[in-house]
């Protein structure tokens, strides 16, 4: 048989890495109250709608996108309020960029240094991009065990360190002070990735003069861009020009540069839109805080981690009618019992709640 031979020949040449690794795994999510990924659940008014129709038929896609991407760099430092010097790299997605950063700094033995739980990506890129992985525990409110994290970065040296802030999967924000000690004794490059920067109340940005192994990273993703895949690192020219030498020439297509400009000259539309997911999470944090059987942690980003008994059986019962959140039990052992769920519009935080109630009695 062709796929026995493929199969055989496949197991020899590839590296054992990546026959080891399991995909990151995307559930088919059709006809399903979809509150698994993080993406805001609004559309566009009907009048930007039309002018990004517009925008599109008389886009070039015949030809090669901006290499550079100089118009939509610029709207990005605009609505951003990037401090002078600094640069913007573009990634398709910010997943794009973790990777070019663990490519970029993967000298023989080095190593990539996160949180746990935190996203699980800084681990797969580490681990099929041949960097050691260090992934230092969590305290148990999924504040960071500073004295902990220090030492780590003391004795493994990495040349690389990824703090989400807000984190995901937990939600919270990390202490700034906490951070901003790990920025200064980390030898190696700290990525502080703001993926939920519209749903929460700081940022590095405007410290990113103040170290020189800084770099800021963000994703339009969850802001209501999730189909476009941009992101981009912020940070000081002398990483970024060398960063740049990895970026693939067209990684970020005509379409996108087009859509994503144009939405950014909108900027207020998708941040009001934030707001909205704001005060959504609020009225569903006090909702699940009201159930009994369920403990829901705090969250600055547009999601609630929360932990009840029997959390499989409650997600696939929830999963059952209708409703798709993320199940996060077997992932870390701190996350036993625990499941995710992104703020939807208000009927759809509704219909979960509702059908939450079910599921657990
Ligand atoms: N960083 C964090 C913390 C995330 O949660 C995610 C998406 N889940 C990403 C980066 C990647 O986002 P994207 O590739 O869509 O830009």
């Amino acid at each position: 048989m062709l796929s026995t031979a493929a199969s055989s020949r496949a197991n020899t040449l590839l590296r054992g890495e990546i026959l080891g690794l399991h995909a990151y795994h995307v559930p088919d999510s059709s006809g399903y109250v979809k509150l698994d990924a993080m993406e805001n659940p609004y559309r566009l008014p009907h009048e930007l709608r039309s002018e990004i129709a517009r925008a599109v038929a008389d886009a070039a896609i015949n030809r090669y996108p901006d290499p550079a991407a100089a118009s939509l760099k610029e709207k990005i430092r605009g609505v951003t309020g990037l401090p002078d010097g600094m640069e913007v790299l573009l990634g398709n997605g910010s997943d794009e960029l973790i990777q070019l950063l663990a490519l970029a700094l993967n000298k023989s033995g080095a190593t990539l240094l996160s949180v746990e739980p935190s996203f699980v990506m800084y681990r797969m890129i580490a681990t099929f991009t041949g960097m050691r992985y260090v992934g230092v525990p969590l305290a148990a409110d999924f504040s960071l065990d500073l004295p902990a994290t220090l030492t780590a970065i003391e004795r493994e040296q990495p040349a690389l360190v990824f703090l989400a802030y807000p984190n995901n999967p937990t939600g919270n924000l990390f202490s700034a002070d906490a951070v901003a000690q790990i920025i200064e004794t980390a030898q190696g490059l700290v990525v502080v990735d703001e993926a939920y920067y519209a749903f929460a109340g700081d940022s590095f940005i405007p410290h990113l003069a103040h170290y020189p192994n800084l770099l800021v990273m963000r994703t339009f993703s969850k802001l209501g861009m999730a189909g476009l895949r941009l992101g981009f690192l912020a940070g000081n020219t002398a990483w970024l020009e060398q960063l740049e030498k990895l970026r693939l020439p067209y990684n970020v297509g005509v379409l996108t540069q087009l859509v994503a400009e144009k939405l950014l000259e909108h900027h207020e539309v998708l941040l009001q839109q934030a707001e909205q997911i704001k005060r959504d999470r609020a009225t569903l944090y006090r909702q699940l805080s009201e159930i009994t059987a369920v403990q829901v942690y705090p969250s600055e980003a547009n999601f609630l981690l929360f932990r009840v008994a029997n959390a499989t059986k409650v997600f696939n019962s929830l999963k059952q009618r209708g409703v798709l959140i993320k199940n996060l039990h077997g992932g870390h052992p701190m996350l036993n019992d625990c499941l995710r769920v992104t703020v939807g519009t208000p009927e759809e935080n509704d219909r979960f709640i509702a059908t939450l109630m079910k599921s657990i009695s």
